[in-house]
């Protein structure tokens, strides 16, 4: 686990040694592994990338508004910092209404143009900005890092490549849109107000990005208040690629800013992803306008192992499933819902597997578990946990020392909940897994859908005439089987439910940007 000593910020208040006479006190994995606990032979030495890779930061930050960064009109600043340190990064500026409005203008001056360029030539902008993300993906993973507390083998590996692609995919579609599906002449709307979450930024900012300026719309996009840093670097790409001025314009701020920006009477497109919250708040705000809607919020995916499912892979599975990214993932697999014949099968091997992770530095690239991103984030996962203890489910979380400054959770494990436990309803997003068992495929249907959400679910089991069998009845936007949190740009993405309207990715992501 994470190296430093002295934690003052421990492991959840229950006893760090696992109470269940089935888990044994030192797991049974190679003591070659070394990861902390006792026994070990040898530890990994720390293999930290440097915080110098991120390039400069500088100490505040404007908008980026018509190609330029600018000041803002107001006076208000707000800091973003390192979440695994507390050390305030940069501050940056929070966006005022008449911040939003020159931003919009500059958007509006440059639709035309833009709209009218061949989708040829949109194309070679979106894939000189996919090249040079390609160059320059070391900066950003480290950047993302620094800013997320997310680790940096996840930026490395998953979020960076996946970043370059969505532009690569969309890109290929910009010459290609009379064939899309969506009549022989599609037209864009025109500007998009984008509204993004903090738990993938760069990604998110592709996802909405790419699509948007493929179909020829001109964007205005505001990043999490947590995590501005990799936007306005983009921007510095932006003007790298030599996109035209006003295309892509970049305002900061909380959720003021957003509001002005998906209220502004001249955005013709708003794409938000974030809470169901704030999603329905956008909703009613634009309930009669003539603006296009698209929604991406919140889940709570259960993860259905049967008792034919190869054990080792889907413990896997599991871990991935909501252990990645710290659980800030809204598609995380949050529920378990494991057949109840292999319950203490899956759940010693959940937690021998748990009890190998290593939490801690993010910028070190052995690191499993990063930092949680915020305070404020922190505070829910905790009161949520402390929730589901007080409403009766057993925590366990394995023996784990944080670090003694920064955000930090250890991965924990609910057994005994019972669907009606806030902690199987909310969503936690943090690295919390309620475990759920059933004995039949009806019952495991039926508990899966039990929820107010429907983004994603995934099914472990050899027999594929059960994962058709089951994803047919699964009401979820994405069902993984035999595997879990698997992205690809060219595979649609989005909710059913609460969690969302519309959908990203894929040939169906080009219809949101497009006057259908
Ligand atoms: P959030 O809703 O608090 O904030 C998201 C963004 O909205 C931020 O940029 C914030 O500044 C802005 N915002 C806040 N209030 C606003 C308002 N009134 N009007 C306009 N914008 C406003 O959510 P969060 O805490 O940043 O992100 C976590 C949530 O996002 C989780 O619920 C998660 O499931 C969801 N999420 C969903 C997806 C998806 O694709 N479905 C992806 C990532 C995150």
């Amino acid at each position: 686990m994470a190296t430093p000593k002295n934690s003052k910020q421990t492991a959840p208040a229950e006893p760090a040694v696992p109470a269940e006479p089935a888990v044994p006190a030192e797991p049974a994995v190679p003591a070659s592994i070394g990861n902390g606990f006792p026994g070990k032979l040898f530890s990994y030495a720390p293999a930290p990338e440097s915080p110098a890779a991120a390039g400069d930061i500088a100490s505040s930050y404007g908008h980026f508004i018509g190609g330029e960064f600018t000041e803002s009109a107001g006076k208000e600043a707000l800091k973003t910092v390192n979440p695994a340190t507390e050390q305030v990064l940069a501050e940056f500026a929070q966006g005022t209404e008449e911040d939003v409005d020159r931003a919009v203008k500059a958007a509006r001056d440059a639709f035309p143009g833009w709209a009218a360029l061949p989708g040829s030539e949109r194309a070679k902008y979106l894939f000189r900005i996919a090249r040079i993300i390609q160059e320059r993906s070391r900066e950003l993973a480290v950047l993302e890092s620094i800013d997320n507390g997310k680790p940096i083998r996840e930026t490395r590996d998953v979020d960076l490549p996946l970043v370059a692609a969505h532009f690569f995919y969309y890109a290929g579609w910009a010459d290609k849109l009379e064939y899309a599906g969506f009549g022989p002449s599609p037209r864009p709307l025109g500007v998009a107000a984008q509204v993004i979450p903090w738990n993938f930024p760069l990604l998110m900012l592709a996802w909405k990005i790419a699509p948007a300026l493929a179909t020829g719309n001109t964007v205005v996009l505001k990043p999490a208040e947590t995590t501005p840093l990799t936007a306005l670097r983009f921007a510095e790409i932006v003007r790298q690629a030599g996109l035209p001025k006003g295309v892509v314009n970049i305002v900061t701020g909380d959720g003021r800013t957003g509001a002005a920006l998906t209220a502004h009477p001249d955005v013709a497109k708003v794409a938000f992803t974030g809470s169901t919250e704030v999603g329905r708040s956008i909703a009613r705000s634009l309930a009669g306008s003539r603006k296009k809607l698209s929604l991406e919020l919140g889940g709570k995916a259960a993860n259905i192992v049967f008792d034919d499912a190869p054990i080792d892979q889907a413990v896997e599975g599991i871990v991935n499933g909501i252990f990645f990214n710290q659980g800030h993932v809204c598609c995380a697999g949050s529920r378990l819902l494991v057949q109840e014949s292999v319950q203490d099968e899956v759940l010693d091997a959940l937690k021998r597997r748990m009890a190998t992770l290593r939490v801690g530095d993010p910028l070190d690239k052995n690191t499993d578990v990063g930092a949680i991103n915020s305070a404020a984030q922190l505070a829910r996962i905790r009161e949520l946990s402390d929730i589901g203890e007080a409403e009766g489910a057993e925590r366990w979380s394995p023996a784990c020392e944080l670090p003694s400054s920064g955000y930090w959770f250890a991965p924990t494990v609910f057994t005994g909940v019972s669907q009606a436990h806030r902690i199987a309803r909310e969503e936690v997003f943090g690295p919390v897994l309620s475990v759920l068992t059933f004995r039949t495929p009806a019952e495991a249907v039926e508990k899966a859908n039990n929820t107010p959400y429907g983004l994603s679910a995934g099914i472990w089991t050899e027999k594929g005439s059960r994962i058709l069998w089951m994803a047919s009845r699964l009401r979820a936007g994405v069902v993984w089987s035999n595997t879990f949190n698997k992205f690809d740009p060219t595979s649609p993405f989005g909710g059913y439910k609460e969690s969302g309207y519309g959908r990203e990715g894929g040939r169906h992501g080009l219809e949101a940007y497009l006057d259908v």
